[in-house]
């Protein structure tokens, strides 16, 4: 059933009237009907059934029906470091990997970060990146967006997870020892796992050895150079795979 994430679910009253992007996805894309059945969440996670009463040009009015177990947040907390890349392919990082339930996005500075900002330009970035999240959150039914945190430097992300609660990646595309799906499978799963993805241009050897040092492992997703963006979601999505919920949950059925 289609989910829909309202600001506040009025449980006083039995009638729920809802405009914006929302009833815009309702009539024009999604070209439901009166009658027809949809999820309502609110952003503390309290779901209930609706029916589809009427549909006016940009309003949605929808009767509340009972309440229905509501969607989850992954059991695991993936947190992806993510060195900040060219516009476009840093939208796309943000868009996919909220979709695939990251759960918090850190964007940093590296030896070979390309784009660099001043603080009026991060500003604006951070605004954008947010509403990048907030969109996606909506699309794929999600309860809350990712925490988008502020521009760091890799000298900050390494410093950042002293806890040994969290599980610790960097992306190096010349390890050839230890690959993904090993490591994640022989791991007891924990409840963190920071991975951080690389620029377009990599790390440097000096870069990789610091993070070594700072307790996070290297792995490799493969012979094949990736592009950082494709990286960030292959690792978003296998984490949730191996560890978390990137299979059928009964909230879905
Ligand atoms: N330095 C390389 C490519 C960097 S790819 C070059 O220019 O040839 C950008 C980032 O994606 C890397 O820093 C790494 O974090 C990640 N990445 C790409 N392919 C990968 C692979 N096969 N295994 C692990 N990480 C990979």
């Amino acid at each position: 059933m289609r989910r829909f994430v309202v600001d506040h679910i009025p449980l006083s009253a039995d009638k729920i009237s809802i405009g914006g992007k929302s009833a815009k996805r309702i009539i024009r894309v999604l070209r439901m009907q009166p009658g027809d059945e949809l999820l309502l969440i609110d952003p503390h996670g309290s779901c209930y059934r609706g029916k589809i009463l009427s549909l006016k040009s940009s309003t949605v009015e929808i009767e509340i029906l009972q309440p229905a177990p509501g969607p989850k947040e992954p059991p695991v907390d993936v947190i992806l470091c993510q060195a900040i890349l060219k516009a476009k392919n840093m939208d796309l990082v943000i868009q996919k990997t909220t979709e695939l339930g990251v759960c918090t996005i850190i964007p940093f500075h590296s030896q070979r970060t390309i784009v660099q900002f001043d603080n009026r330009r991060e500003q604006n970035k951070l605004r954008h990146w947010h509403e990048i999240a907030k969109n996606a959150t909506e699309q794929s039914g999600r309860i809350k967006p990712p925490e988008i945190q502020p521009v760091a430097s890799f000298a900050d992300i390494l410093a950042k997870f002293s806890d040994d609660k969290v599980f610790k990646l960097i992306l190096w595309e010349q390890e050839r020892a230890r690959e993904l799906r090993s490591i994640l499978r022989d791991e007891h799963p924990r409840k963190t796992v920071a991975a951080i993805v690389g620029p377009e241009g990599g790390f440097s050897r000096a870069e990789l050895r610091q993070a070594t040092n700072a307790g996070f492992v290297p792995v490799s997703l493969g012979c094949r150079i990736l592009r950082a963006e494709t990286a960030a979601i292959v690792i978003v999505a296998l984490c949730q795979y191996e560890w978390g919920d990137l299979g059928l949950s009964p909230t879905l059925q």
